[in-house]
């Protein structure tokens, strides 16, 4: 918490003149166009590692980075935060995060018995543990823990698909799904890579390979249906 405080009282001493404009701006409205479903880890830093600011990207965190199935119980945040983010917010890229030395994914493999709520919450990644247990791995040199944390990565990710609002919107074309994978000993953002199979740094190569694609797509989708770029088409809450 000390550090916290400091932080705000630095953050007002040094850095709060310039962003005044940002928020001035960010107050009329939110336009973010990809919502984040990451591990609540203090570790996992989108703001540090994919460069973020203010207004960027629409969030959802929790223990586990998990999206329950959309045959589940109506109340979930998770579920509230991609059915807003779909229908209000229409990002048009959902990105799951997962990290190495994940303590879900450990808790997971072996779950303890003081903490039946978090338990009770990775019933969420179930379909992820039961791939890991039948034998399924991904490429690379990974511990037990990594490697169930990329299958999760991949089970949450068809878990959204599942969801009418997600279906819809991918079979028109109008929402991009992403896995990505914080390596913390490496410093290095992976991104899956569906042909490989495998998580594979997201590199400036890999970078411009992945904009070089998105925007063909865009000049595509814009000759097809131009009112889907109109300005007007998020207007905040
Ligand atoms: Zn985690």
């Amino acid at each position: 918490m000390r550090k916290l405080l400091e932080g705000v009282s630095e953050f007002r001493r040094l850095r709060r003149s310039a962003y005044r404009e940002t928020f001035a701006r960010l107050a009329h409205g939110q336009q973010p166009d990809a919502l984040l479903i990451a591990c609540s880890d203090s570790r996992v830093a989108p703001n540090v590692f994919a460069s973020t600011q203010p207004g960027d990207i629409f969030v959802v965190r929790n223990v586990g980075n998990l999206v329950p199935a959309p045959t589940e119980p109506p109340g979930a945040s998770e579920s509230a935060g991609l059915e807003f983010a779909l229908r209000r917010l229409e990002v048009s890229d959902i990105i799951v995060c997962g990290h190495s030395s994940c303590g879900a994914m450990q808790a997971l493999l072996a779950p303890a018995s003081d903490l039946s709520r978090v338990s009770a919450w990775l019933r969420h990644a179930a379909p992820a543990l039961e791939r890991f247990r039948a034998g399924v791995r991904l490429p690379g040199d990974w511990t037990g823990a990594d490697q169930l944390s990329q299958l999760n990565v991949l089970a949450q990710l068809e878990q959204i698909r599942a969801y009418p609002e997600a279906r819809d919107r991918l079979n028109a074309g109008r929402l991009r799904l992403h896995g990505w994978w914080f390596d913390l000993v490496n410093t290095e953002l992976r991104d899956y890579d569906a042909p490989s199979g495998a998580f594979v740094p997201l590199d400036e190569q890999r970078v411009q390979t992945i904009l070089a694609r998105m925007n063909a797509n865009l000049d595509k989708n814009m000759d097809a249906e131009p009112s889907r770029h109109s300005p007007q088409r998020r207007t905040g809450r």
